[in-house]
């Protein structure tokens, strides 16, 4: 349901157009030199996402190398009226971190906040500054024989903050979660620079308004996290992995189910991948192979404690799955290094997509079982409207999210397969919210969907997000722009 946009719901947003020498020293002071960047070449990194499909301006990066550092900047610019970015790995993919509409704002990099703070395996916690990156967090786990679960492409280079900034998902939230569910507590600085410590170590805290769910995945638009607490779980001792060919999505649904019943909580992830995916991924490695040739490919995990014979419930499963024709053909990785080549293949076809360069790039979300159906209407759909252009399938299954993403035919120019690139993302938005989806399953609303989440929301909806937005961020300096259209993104 799609409800009119009316301007007295939108923030409005001051624009700065440059930084005077007495504004640039003031800055300077806070950070330090080494914190502060204004030339282009030196801003150029923090200024584009990792898909190429944007580039924005900015007035200033700053680097803090501390949470004092980061409440004197956020001091200093609320004084300013000047409008701030968080930036963690700059990994998101839907322009949050990057301002896009030249509104004039400082990008502030949690980068130098990179220090793992304590790890506590007796009590399966951990806590670290919001600009580590999520694979030191898991490296640094795994040495205390403990398991940090949230895994994602981008876990090389995104940061444990921004995962929190953005709730991020991953291919074992089947089994632990999203990042919401993985945080005990969170450190911020508030929009006036207060510092809020919301660390317990507390499992179960039932006191009052649990405040850190405000934060997370709020996109950097109430706060800048400094720090992030997190849950440790043990590090599983077996892990079975097996690739499967299916004849269809629907066969993939009733596998997943099936496995539901037979595997219970030790499927760790389920994935699902159309097999027009598989080219994609070979573009970054030719010599890479599917396992089975079949229409519809299945990446199945299970993991658990020593005690339990993982061979034997996944073997079993698959053959009773295949008695009863839902799977077609079947590979087990018989090593650790044979289960990595299964998941190089899940990673390579996404990176094969940045390589083709600009696409339709969507993380829908339906009920599990209306994912056939999704699928079904979204090709119909392309094939239908834009017959030239490539779709592809593939997702966490076990989560009811789909990547259903199409590729612009190879000698159309980018100016044209953006316009038709949009149209084409709002015939996929309609056909998931029809279904009673969600237009973004995990990668959130940045400022590339505001506008398409702001008018989803009911008027009741909208006021409560600007109610707590205008108590947390009163002067609207917290990423203007980003989930909350400002009014400068709306024409
Ligand atoms: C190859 C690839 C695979 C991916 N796979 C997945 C996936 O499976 N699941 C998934 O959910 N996402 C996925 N993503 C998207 C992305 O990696 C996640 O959204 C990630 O959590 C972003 O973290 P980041 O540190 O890069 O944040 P950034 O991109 O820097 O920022 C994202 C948003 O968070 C805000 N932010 C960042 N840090 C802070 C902070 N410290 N305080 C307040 N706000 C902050 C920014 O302002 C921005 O709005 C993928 C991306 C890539 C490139």
């Amino acid at each position: 349901m799609y409800h009119p946009i009316t301007d007295v719901e939108l923030l409005p947003l001051m624009t700065i157009h440059s930084l005077s020498p007495e504004i640039l020293d003031a800055l300077e002071g806070a950070v330090g030199r080494n914190g502060l960047t204004v030339e282009p070449a030196g801003m150029a990194k923090y200024l584009g996402d990792w898909a190429g499909d944007y580039r924005g301006g900015a007035l200033a990066v700053l680097r803090p190398g501390s949470v004092a550092e980061v409440q004197a900047l956020v001091r200093l610019c609320s004084g300013l009226g000047l409008g701030v970015i968080p930036q963690g790995g700059n990994t998101g993919l839907v322009s949050g971190a990057i301002d896009t509409k030249g509104a004039g704002l400082v990008v502030i990099s949690l980068e130098r906040l990179n220090t793992i703070r304590r790890i506590d395996p007796e009590n399966f916690t951990l806590q670290a500054d919001a600009g580590c990156v999520l694979q030191t967090i898991k490296d640094a786990s795994e040495a205390q024989d403990c398991l940090f679960p949230l895994a994602l492409g981008a876990q090389g280079s995104c940061q444990i903050g921004g995962n929190a900034a953005t709730n991020a998902g991953g291919v074992n939230v089947l089994r632990y979660g999203m990042a919401r569910d993985l945080i005990l507590g969170l450190e911020v600085v508030l929009a006036d620079g207060e510092l809020w410590n919301g660390f317990s170590g507390l499992r179960k805290n039932n006191s009052g308004y649990d405040l850190k769910q405000l934060f997370i995945g709020s996109e950097g638009t109430l706060g800048i996290i400094t720090g992030v607490e997190v849950k440790l779980f043990p590090k599983p001792a077996r892990t079975e992995t097996a690739y499967l060919g299916l004849a269809s999505f629907e066969a993939a649904i009733q596998l997943f189910n099936r496995a539901r019943r037979d595997c219970s909580d030790l499927i760790s992830a389920f994935e699902i991948i159309g097999s027009e995916c598989i080219e994609l991924a070979r573009t970054i490695d030719p010599g890479m192979t599917a396992p089975v040739a079949a229409p519809v490919q299945a990446l199945v995990e299970l993991s658990s404690g020593p005690a339990i014979d993982l061979n034997g419930v996944l073997a079993g499963f698959l053959a009773d799955a295949m008695e009863e024709g839902l799977v077609t053909d079947a590979v087990l990785a018989t090593s650790g290094a044979r289960a990595n080549t299964f998941w190089a293949i899940r990673e390579g076809l996404v990176e094969g997509q940045a390589k083709r360069g600009y696409h339709v790039r969507t993380d829908l979300s339906v009920r599990i079982s209306d994912i056939p159906a999704l699928i079904e209407r979204a090709r119909r759909f392309v094939a239908l409207e834009h017959p030239n252009w490539i779709p592809l399938a593939y997702g966490h299954a076990g989560d009811g999210n789909i990547h259903f993403n199409v590729l612009p035919p190879l000698d159309l120019g980018t100016a044209e397969a953006r316009a038709r690139g949009a149209e084409i993302t709002a015939g996929l938005y309609d056909i998931a919210v029809d279904l009673g989806g969600s237009i973004s399953a995990e990668h959130g609303i940045g400022r590339s969907r505001a506008r398409e989440f702001w008018a989803g929301r009911s008027p009741a909806h909208r006021r409560m997000i600007t109610a707590l937005k205008d108590a947390l961020d009163p002067k609207g300096l917290m990423n203007p722009g980003c989930l909350l259209p400002s009014t400068e993104t709306f024409p």
